[in-house]
């Protein structure tokens, strides 16, 4: 047994997966009577399980075999798939950096897995003092890094990562949601040298498809085995697969849409620092911005009467806001609205 299948579950690692009608044929074209879908009509067909028109697109984009790539209903059907995988309820555990994305926490709680917070640093960095003595921990199955992190912006210093991954035993989960909005280099070229390492990507962001909700999980082959063995059959619509397919062929306008959110960033940067209710800009390699006022709460009101709606993350955070970046037009009128706040 490999030290990748050591963590996975025993139940897991036994699973019979369901068959489905296209598991026993999926040759091109006949007569399917196997399915028992309707014959008529449009859209009468299950979509492809393995998702495999999608998962080439995204081998030929990033250059990395398809078999380590893993297409899911939304990066958060790829957090729960990896708690399903690795963690045994009411026993194992999950390390997350705090602030972050809320899903690795809620996701843990429905598999009844304890999580272990460790803060990041006053600037937002990985503490690597603080996790390095949870790798000894035989149940702590998962570390959560999100870079760059929701909702503080920043990317974490790679360095800090690959100790992380090369020191702790368990499997570590990159979240690089927003990757594509901070020039850095994605850590899926490192899948090939880490079977401990998972990678995940989204269409929601960047590539502007957050409706059709389509994940990425970049990983070694056996990892991308099990997510492929418990996934239901059918979790990506075929519509939703096209969608994805068609957003890939057009993938310039994306990238257009990036600098422009990226160029608009700054700007906002620049306008927010003007205003005397802002306190505090965090440096941001995504497409929102941290920004400390000096009063969340009332701010986050006011700006609410004007049907302006930005994030309120006060309770994590003090007396912060996360404003995602909108169009040149919303940004004008979100900051013409903030110039009218006096406290
Ligand atoms: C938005 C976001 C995602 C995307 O999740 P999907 O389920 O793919 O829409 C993943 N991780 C983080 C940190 C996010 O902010």
């Amino acid at each position: 047994m490999t030290e990748t299948e050591k963590l996975v579950r025993d139940n897991i690692r036994k699973l019979i997966p369901y068959s489905c009608a296209r598991d026993e044929y999926d040759g091109g074209e006949g007569i399917f009577l196997d399915a028992n879908e309707n014959p008529f009509g449009h859209l009468n067909r299950y979509p492809d399980p393995y998702h495999r028109k999608l998962r080439e697109a995204v081998s030929r984009l990033k250059g990395l075999p398809v078999e380590n790539i893993f297409t899911g209903n939304g990066s958060d059907e790829i957090i729960d798939l990896c708690y399903r995988i690795f963690c045994n309820p009411g026993s194992d555990k999950a390390l997350i950096f705090h602030p972050t994305y809320g899903m690795y926490e809620v996701s843990a709680a429905v598999n009844e897995i304890e999580v272990i917070k460790v803060s990041l640093d006053e600037n937002f960095n990985l503490n690597i003092s603080a996790v390095e003595p949870y790798f000894k921990d035989v149940k702590l199955k998962l570390i959560f890094i999100c870079s760059p992190n929701n909702p503080t912006g920043n990317s974490m210093n790679s360095n800090d990562i690959e100790f992380i991954i090369r020191n702790f035993k368990g499997i570590v989960i990159i979240d690089e949601a927003y990757i594509e909005f901070s020039g850095h280099p994605s850590f899926s070229l490192k899948i090939m040298q880490y079977p401990n390492l998972v990678v995940m990507q989204t269409f929601s962001k960047a590539l502007g498809l957050a409706a059709a909700r389509i994940g990425i999980a970049f990983a070694g082959q056996e990892i991308i085995n099990y997510l492929f063995r418990l996934k239901p059959p059918y979790n990506i619509s075929t519509i939703n697969q096209a969608a994805a397919l068609k957003k890939l062929d057009e993938i310039s306008e994306s990238r257009d849409q990036v600098k422009k959110i990226i160029e608009e960033r700054n700007g906002l940067v620049k306008s927010l620092a003007k205003l005397k209710v802002v306190e505090k800009i965090y440096r941001s390699d995504a497409n929102f911005l941290l920004v400390r006022v000096m009063d969340a709460d009332h701010i986050y009101n006011m700006l609410l009467e004007k049907g302006i709606i930005v994030r309120n993350r006060s309770m994590m955070i003090n007396n912060c806001l996360r404003i995602t970046v909108g169009t040149a037009n919303e940004n004008r009128r979100m900051i013409s609205e903030l110039e009218k706040i006096t406290l």
